[in-house]
C-alpha cells in the first residue's frame, strides 16, 4: 500500500498535529479509559452550549445561561475558551430582555472547522467538506462495482478524501474528523461496518483503515440513521421534537431521531421499513420473508416493473420514471397506485408505532412530484388510527441524492465538536 502524501499509519499526518483545543483528544487511538471527571464535564458543559448555539444562533450570554442552568461564571470562562479558539464569534449588542446592560450575541463561526463527511452506497461513494453549520463546501466522489474488496474501496476513499481536502485548500488544523455513514449495522463503538445488504462485506474495519491513510479522526454510522439526523439537526427537522427518514435507492430504509437523538434500536440499529410485509402471500424477497415492502418499492423492483411495462428501465430514477409513465400508460398509473398502497401500509405501521412530527422522503424520493406527497399523505393517514391521523406530514428531504455526504459530517460533528 503506497503512502499517502501526509499521513503516517496511526498518526496525523505531519503538520496536522492541530494547535487547536480538540485537537488533544486525538492521539492515534481512542482512549478507552475514562478522561479526568473536570475535563469530561468541562468538555460536556462546552458541547451544551455549542449545541444550542448551533439551534439558535445569536443568543447572549444571560440567554444562554437561562436556557442550560450553567452559571454565568461558567459561560464566561467556556465562551471565552470557544471565543480563543475560533469557534464562536461574538457580534452586535442586544438587549432583548428589557432590563440591565444589553447582551451581547454569541453565534458559532460556521468555517472556523471543518469536516469530512463520507458516504458509502451500494456501488458509490461521495465525499463532502463540510462546515459546522452543516453546509458543504465542495465535494467529489465515484463509482465503484459492488463485488470490489472492502480494502480496495476503502483504499480509494482514502485517496480521495486526501485530494478533496488539498482541491479546497482548507488547513489541516481546521479538519476535526472524517464521519462515515456505510450500507448497514455498525459496532458498538462506531468503528466497524458489520454486515452490509448490499454488498458481499463483512466486518469492516473501516474507521482503523481510513484513520491510518488519512490522518484524521474517525466515526462510523448507519446511513439511513446518519441521514435523519442531518436532517434533524440541519435540515427540515430541525426544532422538531420527532423526524423520520426514510431512504430509497437500493433499498428502503427509515432512520429516525428523537429530541436530537438518533434512535439505536434493533440489530441493525435502523428501522427496516423495507421488510414490513405490506402484502399477504406477496414475492418473496431477498430477506427471505414474503410480501416485504421491498418486493414493490426498491430499486430492483421499480426497474422490473418498468421493464415489465415496457419501458426504459436504466433511468436515473426509476421511481420517477415509473410516476411520470402514469401520466401516460392505464398500466403504469395502476402499477404506480399500487406502490404508493402498499407504501402508505408501511408507512402507516411507522406511524403508530412512533407517530413522528415529520417523515422526510429521501434519495430517489426526494425528486417525486409534489403531488404524490399529497397523495402519499392522504393514503398513510386513512391506514392509521383515526386520532394521530392530521398529525402525519410527510415531505420531500433537501438533501437530495447527496444526503449521506450530510449525514457522515452530521455524525462526525456529533463526535468531534458538539460533544
Ligand atoms: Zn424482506
Amino acid at each position: 500500500m503506497p503512502e499517502l502524501p501526509g499521513a503516517r499509519p496511526g498518526r496525523p499526518a505531519p503538520g496536522s498535529k492541530p494547535d487547536h483545543p480538540y485537537s488533544g483528544r486525538w492521539n492515534g487511538s481512542f482512549p478507552r479509559v475514562s478522561k479526568e471527571l473536570s475535563r469530561v464535564e468541562e468538555s460536556s458543559r462546552r458541547g451544551q452550549i455549542l449545541r444550542l448555539l448551533r439551534a439558535e444562533p445569536g443568543l447572549t450570554r444571560i440567554e444562554v445561561a437561562r436556557r442550560t442552568g450553567l452559571s454565568a461564571t461558567t459561560i464566561t470562562r467556556v465562551v471565552a475558551q470557544l471565543v480563543a479558539d475560533g469557534s464562536v464569534t461574538e457580534a452586535g449588542k442586544v438587549s432583548r430582555l428589557g432590563t440591565g446592560r444589553p447582551g451581547t450575541e454569541i453565534s458559532i463561526e460556521p468555517t472556523s472547522y471543518f469536516v469530512i463527511g463520507v458516504h458509502i452506497g451500494a456501488g458509490s461513494v461521495r465525499i463532502g467538506v463540510v462546515d459546522l453549520m452543516g453546509v458543504s463546501h465542495r465535494q467529489s466522489g465515484f463509482d465503484f462495482e459492488p463485488h470490489q474488496d472492502a480494502d480496495v474501496v476503502l483504499d480509494r476513499v482514502a485517496v480521495s478524501v486526501t485530494q478533496l481536502i488539498a482541491d479546497t485548500g482548507v488547513d489541516r488544523s481546521r479538519l476535526l474528523g472524517m464521519g462515515v455513514a456505510v450500507p448497514g449495522p455498525v459496532d458498538a463503538d462506531h468503528r466497524r461496518l458489520l454486515m452490509p445488504i448490499n454488498l458481499p462485506w463483512r466486518d469492516v474495519p473501516v474507521a482503523d483503515r481510513l484513520e491510518k491513510m488519512v490522518g484524521l479522526p474517525v466515526v462510523v454510522d448507519h446511513n439511513v440513521r446518519s441521514m435523519a439526523l442531518a436532517e434533524a439537526q440541519f435540515g427540515a427537522g430541525k426544532g422538531l421534537s420527532s423526524v423520520a427518514f426514510i431512504y430509497l435507492r437500493m433499498g428502503v430504509g427509515a432512520g429516525l431521531v428523537v429530541e436530537g437523538q438518533a434512535f439505536q434500536g434493533g440489530v441493525h440499529g435502523a428501522i427496516e421499513i423495507g421488510h414490513l410485509r405490506v402484502v399477504e402471500g406477496g414475492e418473496k424477497c431477498i430477506c427471505g420473508g414474503v410480501g416485504c415492502l421491498e418486493t414493490v418499492l426498491s430499486e430492483r423492483a421499480l426497474r422490473s416493473a418498468l421493464a415489465d411495462l415496457g419501458m426504459p428501465s436504466d433511468v436515473s430514477n426509476p421511481f420517477v420514471a415509473l410516476l411520470s409513465a402514469a401520466a401516460e400508460s392505464p398500466a403504469a398509473a395502476a402499477h404506480a397506485e399500487l406502490v404508493v398502497k402498499r407504501f402508505a401500509t408501511g408507512l402507516s405501521g411507522l406511524v403508530n408505532l412512533l407517530n413522528p412530527e415529520l417523515i422526510l422522503l429521501g434519495g430517489f424520493l426526494s425528486a417525486v412530484p409534489e403531488e404524490f406527497v399529497g397523495q402519499l399523505t392522504e393514503a398513510t393517514r386513512e391506514a392509521v388510527f383515526p386520532i394521530i391521523r392530521p398529525t402525519v406530514q410527510l415531505r420531500r428531504s433537501d438533501l437530495g441524492l447527496d444526503a449521506g455526504v450530510y449525514g457522515g459530517a452530521t455524525i462526525a460533528l456529533d463526535h468531534f465538536f458538539y460533544t
